[in-house]
């Protein structure tokens, strides 16, 4: 496995720092795993390299933090197969939440099975069923999540702080990896050999549902590959709505090194 380089290192450390304060100031903490890139860092942050990197002595962020995902029921193989490799690779399984069978059976019973292309409502409201309701089911009785989103992913998350409170959830939400570049991602990834979705090789920066997500053209926004029949300002996943207030003192940001 290759050095990661001094700056690598110290970015890693500082978004160990954040988790470790995540745990420290929030106490019952969860990952809402996407299975993208970014993902695959945060979850070697938290499974993987916390005594490696890390410097302080703190929490052990990998008993404390649950990594969990939801299985939309219309993910890409390749997804089900990442799931698999993070398995193996860490000797630990992600918490799955899936949907509700019967507000999935009633959803699509009335809008078809593919009712979400008719209309931005139906769209939300396929996600509402497949991934809201799992997702607000997995927050509940939690004082924050983290996500893995990242400045340059689009413009709405260019306006994220690294702790916010989530009034959409009732909780707090933390950022550690909001000041990485895509670049340093895959150096990360690359350098550390880590699992991630053969999709992100054939062009697809972000991957969701594989009837919502293709491939992107070089250069363009990492979101347009989502719902890309919509107009764009309407594409956020339901899972960030910018209803966010930076949280009071940022209590999580870490310190500078
Ligand atoms: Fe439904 Fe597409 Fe949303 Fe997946 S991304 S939950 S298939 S609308």
């Amino acid at each position: 496995m290759s050095e990661l380089s001094k700056s690598l290192r110290e970015r890693a450390a500082e978004s160990i720092s954040q988790l470790r304060h995540a745990v420290s100031e929030f106490k019952n903490v969860c990952y809402a795993n996407s299975l993208g890139s970014e993902s695959m860092v945060l979850t070697d942050l938290i499974w993987g390299a916390a005594p490696e990197i890390g410097r302080e002595i703190g929490p052990n962020i990998g008993q404390e933090i649950e990594i969990f995902s939801i299985d939309t029921g219309r993910l890409y193989p390749e997804t089900y197969d990442l799931i698999d490799r993070l398995q193996q690779r860490y000797g630990r399984s992600l918490k799955i939440y899936y949907p509700k069978a019967d507000d999935l059976e009633g959803w699509v019973g009335k809008n078809g099975i593919n009712g979400f292309r008719d209309s931005p409502e139906q769209r939300r409201g396929c996600c509402g069923v497949r991934k809201v309701e799992p997702f607000r089911r997995a927050l509940s009785g939690r004082s924050a999540w983290i996500t893995g989103i990242r400045r340059g992913q689009s413009a709405s998350r260019a306006l994220a702080a690294p702790v916010e409170w989530d009034g959409a959830y009732g909780l707090h939400k933390v950022s550690p990896l909001l000041d990485w570049s895509e670049n340093e991602i895959w150096e990360y990834i690359r350098k550390k050999r880590l699992p991630y979705n053969t999709l992100h090789d054939s062009g697809f920066p972000s991957i969701g549902c594989a009837p919502c997500t293709r491939a992107v053209q070089p250069g363009e926004d990492a979101r347009s590959g989502r719902w890309w029949w919509e107009r764009s300002e309407s594409r956020e996943c339901g899972l960030h709505p910018r209803r966010l207030t930076p949280a009071v003192g940022a209590a999580v940001r870490a310190p500078k090194h």
